[in-house]
């Protein structure tokens, strides 16, 4: 079996994302047999980025028409590359991106298999677990066996810094080697006509260095029951923070949105307040020292992080710590 790690960028730099999933690709193969893909019109800088990297070859699937993302033009130029190389062999792995679910199901479905998406562990088999029902169960998948077999690794499940470091890795001697691969693509294949790459407004609040947080989710029910965790922040100097419903609902701003499409934060205080505790929430806070949580199911899969666990009804629960804490301050 060999890997091939189809590494995504953004702005010219290979995604922080696209690390995790090497990580991801180590639990399955070693360092030489990791193949990295960079898909694009000029790929030569984002290419000596992975090669610089513990992986065994790069490859640089090049073709004008792969200047800008499209569905059709990626699956294209995918398929033919992973024809061209003895299909059988690969297990593919992917960061779990938007772009990823665009068009990796599509890959996939061409090849007669299916895509194992959003996987948070490999173990020995391999096995890939993926989560279930809001994360209350884990669901373990082994691939049939008749590659190629498509796996995407869900955003914060491997840590990149744990990568093994190989002789090709930054801190190493030599770079991986890299070669060239031109698929053939006509410009008919390409239904779609791409347009301006979406840009992420400008964060003006920067919760990463907050020390603490007091973190609103769906729970809360309504806008106007949110001054009831905002006084609870303000009696604990805290910042006020929500999942992301509450801020897809323009209840509170994006910026304030923790998890894998908010930010990614460490206080040393973390309070989910009605929160079940989904994955991509989990995966932006799980490294905060200290984590109390306040739900009224006993079963909410954010106790299996928490410290400090609180099964109450919100409404009674917060207020009473708001007039202890504040209490406690005089
Ligand atoms: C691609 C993608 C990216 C995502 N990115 C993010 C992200 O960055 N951040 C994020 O947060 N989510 C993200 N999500 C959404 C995520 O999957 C969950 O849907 C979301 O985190 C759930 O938010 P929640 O916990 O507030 O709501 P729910 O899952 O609805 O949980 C509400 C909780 O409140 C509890 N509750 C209800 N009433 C009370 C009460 N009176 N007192 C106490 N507890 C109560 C319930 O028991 C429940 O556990 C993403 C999803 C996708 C598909």
């Amino acid at each position: 079996m060999s890997v091939l790690l189809v590494l995504e960028e953004s702005g010219g730099k290979i995604k922080r994302t696209s690390w995790e999933a090497l990580a991801a690709a180590q639990r399955l193969e070693p360092t030489e047999s990791i193949t990295a893909v960079v898909i694009g019109a000029q790929t030569e800088a984002l290419a000596a980025e992975a090669a610089a990297k513990p992986v065994g070859k790069v490859v640089r699937v090049e073709h004008p028409l792969l200047a800008q993302y499209t569905a059709d033009g990626f699956c294209a130029a995918l398929q033919q590359l992973l024809q061209n190389q003895d299909a059988t062999k690969w297990v593919v792995v992917f960061p779990h991106t938007y772009q990823v679910r665009d068009y990796a199901p599509a890959l996939a479905c061409r090849m007669g298999q299916v895509l194992i998406g959003d996987v948070v562990a490999i173990n020995d088999g391999p096995t890939f677990v993926r989560q279930l029902m809001q994360g209350r169960l884990n669901g373990s998948y082994r691939h049939s066996g008749n590659r190629p077999c498509f796996v995407s690794v869900q955003a914060g499940a491997f840590r990149p810094d744990a990568t093994i470091v190989g002789p090709n890795s930054s801190t190493g001697r030599e770079p991986a080697p890299i070669t060239t691969f031109t698929p053939t693509i006509d410009p008919a294949q390409i239904r779609t006509r791409p347009g301006e790459p979406f840009r992420a407004s400008e964060q003006t609040l920067d919760l990463g260095s907050a020390q603490r947080i007091v973190s609103v989710g769906r729970g809360i029910k309504e806008a106007q029951n949110l001054p009831i965790v905002q006084e609870l922040a303000t009696a604990l100097g805290a910042e006020l923070a929500a999942s992301r419903p509450i801020c897809d609902n323009g209840w509170l701003p994006m910026e304030r949105q923790v998890g894998s499409s908010g930010q990614t934060v460490a206080p040393r205080l973390y309070l989910a307040v009605g929160i079940s505790g989904a994955i991509q929430h989990l995966v932006g806070m799980k490294g905060s020292q200290c984590i109390v949580a306040i739900n009224k199911d006993p079963d909410a899969p954010i106790f299996e992080v928490a410290d400090y666990g609180i099964v109450g009804d919100l409404f009674e629960v917060v207020p009473a710590l708001t007039d202890a804490v504040k209490a406690a301050k005089q």
